[in-house]
């Protein structure tokens, strides 16, 4: 049994996209619990977590590629190469953006031209307090001084490539759970099956356009 609570354990893999309104929150499906974004799909077993979700009516059982290999990193292997692969810099909001309230933010405002006959004529138009912008600052940020996960940073596995971003994640959860290793234990092209811990499985589905790794673990 895992002592940790299942939202802090999902909510990274939920999905934000209208588009997919079956997967913007956790959901059970045969044994387990899941969660997916599409990229990323983590699924528990049930006897693992004290929670208990809504099914959904799709079979996502063939996500999870069949085992065809077994090799293992330790975290803190991945760690070091995410540490390794990220090019940016971590930046975060020390002040809010303050939002125009005449426009709501968008820079356009309804206008209204009456002509000398009488006609009533609207259109919209650059809001003229904000002059179009929508705000009236923009949100500052400092940088932390600590890396961050850029676009395109990426790490070589097993032929095919992960982005550092989803590698990240996936410490994260390791660390959340407690487990010092990771198992990948099936890859199906793009497709890598890591199994953190016995029962929890994260399957990240990485087509790195154009890879350009300089990192291969
Ligand atoms: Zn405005």
């Amino acid at each position: 049994m895992l002592d940790i609570d299942p939202d802090k354990l999902f909510d990274p893999y939920v999905s934000y996209e209208d588009c997919r309104p079956e997967f913007q929150k956790p959901f059970s499906y045969g044994d387990y619990l899941c969660a997916t974004e599409t990229h990323m799909f983590l699924r528990v077993d049930k006897s693992l977590l004290n929670a208990d979700f809504a099914t959904i009516d799709r079979d996502v059982s063939k996500i999870f590629p069949e085992a065809n290999c077994c090799v293992s990193y330790t975290l803190r292997e991945l760690e070091e190469a995410v540490d390794a692969s990220m090019t940016g810099e971590e930046e975060i909001v020390v002040s809010p953006s303050i939002e125009c309230d005449e426009c709501d933010g968008t820079g356009f405002v309804e206008w209204e031209y009456i002509s000398r006959h009488g006609h009533t004529y609207h259109d919209e138009l650059q809001c003229p307090c904000c002059d179009g912008r929508g705000t009236f600052r923009e949100k500052v940020k400092r940088k932390t001084g600590k890396k961050a996960a850029n676009d395109g940073d990426c790490i070589g596995i097993g032929g095919a490539a992960i982005y550092t971003g989803y590698l990240a994640q996936m410490c994260e959860t390791m660390r959340l759970i407690g487990s010092n290793h990771a198992e990948l234990i099936a890859m199906k092209g793009h497709i890598y099956r890591f199994r953190l811990l016995s029962g929890v499985e994260l399957v990240i589905c990485a087509t790195v356009q154009e890879p350009n790794y300089r990192l291969k673990i």
